[in-house]
């Protein structure tokens, strides 16, 4: 069967050491089985980019070794097909208009789910105020979402209960990651998703759209987090280094060993092809860990 896998980076910085995990993940998973490895750029919320963070992050990339496979997908310019989705799901009477402020949602919500307040569906029923800006939300229902993640295990979700009905067009104008990143793999023919955990909590929520856009759900793969000294994730908010291009031999070995892989230790000193050759041939996904002790030194 091909395999298709992808890397999605979103430039709001340059790539720190989480995003350099996901990127070796799929990459290898992708190399090992033959198949294609595509990058997208996720630049669909303008506000939290960073300037310069497009060119930064393809020139880490380049200097890291990494060879994607055709054109590289941008967000920016594929609104049309969200709009398209949106569509479908609307004309099954799926989508309805929300005007709550977060303060509102926080006020009347009685219900803490995995990402904070779940919203109590106040302007399913009502009209909404006029003139007012509105979000555009999808009616999530009672049935629990279960899907076998390759390296987690079995992950069960209530839509309803640890989620509720979830945006997929913002207030202002901006279709969300959720409805943009189940477009997007369905279009790119992406048959293998592997990225980092942070993102498990999302799965149900796509698959939920894959279900009514009749789209397939490819296979999930979620690899442990990085977490910094202080046990947090590494991120821009956390202020996570960026990657250094001048060792990239180093860090890519560094990545292998937090994936559960047993580089040999002179590979660090190999060249970039030699690494890349022995982290393809041996990858073992069934090695990757569900997590990593706190104390991995990077
Ligand atoms: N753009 C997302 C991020 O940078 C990743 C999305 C995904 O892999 O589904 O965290
Ligand atoms: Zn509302």
């Amino acid at each position: 069967m091909l395999y298709i896998g992808r890397f999605a980076p979103s430039p709001t910085g340059p790539l720190h050491f989480g995003s350099l995990l996901a990127a070796v993940a799929s990459y290898c998973d992708a190399q090992f089985n033959q198949g294609k490895w595509l990058l997208r750029i996720e630049d669909i919320d303008k506000p939290r980019e960073m300037a310069g963070a497009y060119d930064t992050i393809l020139r880490q990339l380049d200097a890291f070794g990494f060879e994607w496979d055709g054109e590289i997908a941008r967000q920016s310019q594929r609104n049309n097909y969200y709009e398209k989705a949106l569509t479908i799901l609307q004309n099954k009477q799926l989508i309805y208009p929300c005007t709550c402020t977060r303060k509102e949602i926080a006020d009347s919500s009685n219900l803490i789910g995995i990402d904070g307040f779940v919203y109590p569906k106040t302007c399913l029923n009502q009209a909404i105020k006029e003139n007012s800006a509105f979000a555009l939300r999808i009616c999530v229902d009672d049935a629990v979402i279960a899907f076998q993640d390759f390296i987690q295990g079995q992950i069960r979700q209530n839509l309803q209960t640890d989620v509720g009905d979830f945006v997929l067009k913002r207030t202002d104008g901006l279709f969300t990651y959720q409805l943009a990143v189940v477009v997007d793999d369905a279009a790119q023919g992406v048959t293998n998703v592997v990225r980092g955990a942070d993102l498990l909590n999302s799965t149900p929520r796509q698959i939920y759209l894959q279900q009514f856009l009749n789209l397939p759900t490819p296979i999930y793969a979620h690899i442990p987090i990085a977490r910094n000294a202080a046990g947090e994730k590494l991120s821009k908010q956390t202020l996570a280094n960026s990657i250094d291009v001048k060792k990239a031999n180093l860090q890519i070995w560094q990545a292998l060993k937090f994936l559960g892989q047993q580089p040999p230790t002179e590979l660090q000193f190999a060249s970039l092809q030699e690494l890349w050759h022995w982290a393809i041939t041996q990858w073992q996904i069934d090695a990757i860990p569900t997590q990593v002790s706190p104390f991995f030194q990077q």
